[in-house]
């Protein structure tokens, strides 16, 4: 998607520290970590929001939570915890339209989120 700056760094064309990745998924680090451990995890393709995953590709939600969970683990987050968050509207506070899940561990959160 032309103008999209997720689907840029997942062409190679704006440069993040990219953590992990397959055909599908790309897990990299957030510009503006919010907690010590701060990434996004995408899929390649160009799909704005949670609402506009059609039926057929509802799987890729669960491929990004499973690069989270292989991230988390290889960086020794599995036994303390960390939190998934995926912003939708504005309301939630998405600001990319290119779908994402953070994940944000090395610190206790707190709930309920602002
Ligand atoms: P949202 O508010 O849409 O859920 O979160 C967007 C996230 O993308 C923010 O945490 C922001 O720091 C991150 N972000 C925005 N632009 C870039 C970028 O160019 N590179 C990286 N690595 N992260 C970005
Ligand atoms: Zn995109």
């Amino acid at each position: 998607m032309e103008g999209c700056i997720f689907c840029k760094i997942a062409a190679g064309q704006i440069r993040s520290k990219i953590l992990q990745e397959d055909e599908d998924v790309l897990v990299f680090e957030d510009v503006n970590p919010q907690a010590p451990v701060h990434i996004l995890i995408i899929p390649k393709e160009h799909i704005a929001t949670v609402v506009d995953i059609p039926e057929s590709k509802i799987g890729l939600l669960g491929k990004m939570v499973q690069a989270g969970v292989s991230v988390a683990r290889k960086k020794g987050l599995q036994s303390k915890g960390y939190r998934f968050v995926l912003n939708y509207g504005k309301d939630g506070g998405q600001l990319v339209q290119h779908i994402h899940l953070h994940l944000m561990g090395g610190r206790p959160m707190e709930w309920p989120p602002g």
